[in-house]
């Protein structure tokens, strides 16, 4: 079931949201080669948690930590270790969700250590923008599945893949609500978007192979031919004509 959300509840995930971001921005500017991902784990934590939050994903079926912290082929789901040290050159993908007052925000950001290789910064941009490109679409009176086909024209068009075995989701009182948010897939169908429907569209896109696995730790989820991939992600409400982004800081433009 879809639910649509009141100004009282909206008003609460923009302060999550507000918070998911304080959070990110905290993470990015200590990412640097030589920094562990449970360090950048522990950053995450202190800023959820002194803003009056919890984190959405620390016990979240079992997850055991605040962050996703997913490291060049590693998609989504990395569990921040002591012994996983960023180094030059690595992309690192973040995700972030936190819950104030009953009420979640979800969003992740593909992050640069140190100088990063043309390639993976063209796939981090084109991932971004791909989301952007999806949002155009997000107004009520069109379809779900307008915007997930707008991610997937959009990625393809530079030769990537579009992760299929994971999607985006409906956010707000639980962390994953209806309806389930694909990045593919023909336009015109699914449900009509109406204002105060909340969402998490996060398109995961790969440099080479769509195809994906799960590591033995029941987490990890990497590129099955090792090449990398980039997420991006925000948790945004259909208004009266077109959309807002949730995950933000407050009177602050998006921080891409
Ligand atoms: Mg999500």
């Amino acid at each position: 079931m879809i639910t649509l959300k009141s100004e009282r509840e909206l008003t609460l995930m923009r302060e999550a949201g507000h918070i998911v971001a304080l959070a990110h921005k905290a993470v990015q500017e200590a990412i640097k080669p030589g920094i562990s991902t449970a360090e950048l784990d522990k950053i995450a934590y202190d800023v959820i948690t002194s803003n009056g939050a919890t984190p959405s994903f620390l016990n979240y079926n079992g997850f055991p930590a605040t962050i996703c912290a997913s490291i060049n082929e590693v998609v989504i789901h990395g569990i921040p270790s002591k012994k996983t040290i960023l180094k030059d050159g690595d992309i690192i993908s973040v995700d972030i969700g936190a819950c104030y007052k009953g009420y979640h925000g979800d969003c992740a950001k593909t992050f640069f250590v140190g100088s990063v290789s043309e390639e993976k910064r063209k796939l981090v941009e084109v991932t971004t923008q791909s989301l952007y490109e999806g949002l155009k679409f997000a107004r009520p009176g069109n379809r779900l599945s307008d915007i997930s086909h707008a991610i997937e024209v959009y990625a393809k068009s530079f030769g990537y893949s579009i992760v299929l075995d994971y999607t985006g989701h409906g956010v707000g009182h639980a962390l994953h609500e209806d309806p389930a948010v694909p990045n593919y897939g023909a336009p015109g169908k699914g449900p009509i978007l109406k204002k105060g429907m909340t969402l998490a569209i996060e398109p995961m896109v790969n440099m080479g192979t769509h195809r994906v696995k799960v590591l033995k730790d029941n987490w990890t989820v990497v590129t099955q031919d090792k090449m990398p991939s980039a997420h991006y992600e925000h948790s945004i409400v259909i208004t009266d004509d077109g959309y807002e982004i949730l995950t933000k800081i407050k009177g602050e433009e998006i921080d891409v």
